[in-house]
């Protein structure tokens, strides 16, 4: 079977379970265990059965284990930050630890800010300044790096 098949099987299985878990809140207290209960179904079934013939996994609670092991490794390694996009006047920072999108505005020299942290000295500031484009942008604008500004070289 092909790599994207799996990964596109994983991907599915994985929102589903998601989104069972979202739809039946756990009856159990506990925070690290859930029951879920799924119907899989035509193509999907279809794929399932033959990725058990691959993988030669007997049970279909142990193949959805694997898949979901499987889909998290995929985004396991991922880096903390990505830079998403560029506008006039601030970046677009993806944060896979919070997994949240922070925006960093680039107002006067003092004034960076960071809409997830509301905060004017951050991380995705930093992480803004290792963008070269941004930085080449910003010391062009008479911007000062955090690490310029922490030692004194204004
Ligand atoms: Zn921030």
């Amino acid at each position: 079977m092909h790599i994207t098949c799996i990964y596109t099987l994983c991907k599915h299985l994985y929102y589903t379970l998601r989104a069972y878990y979202v739809m039946s809140m756990p009856r159990k207290k506990r925070r690290d265990s859930v029951d879920v209960r799924l119907s899989i179904e035509g193509d999907l079934f279809k794929r399932l059965e033959r990725l058990k013939q691959y993988y030669q996994i007997e049970e279909y609670t142990e193949m959805v284990r694997f898949c979901i092991t499987d889909a998290y490794k995929k985004i396991e390694h991922r880096p903390r930050f990505e830079h998403v996009n560029t506008y006039d006047n601030h970046v677009k920072i993806l944060d896979n630890q919070m997994n949240r999108i922070a925006e960093v505005y680039f107002k006067t020299n003092d004034k960076s800010w960071c809409s997830l942290c509301n905060s004017h000295d951050c991380v995705h500031i930093e992480y803004a300044w290792t963008l070269p484009k941004i930085a080449k942008i910003l010391r062009e604008h008479g911007f000062k790096s955090p690490s310029e500004k922490r030692s004194g070289y204004e």
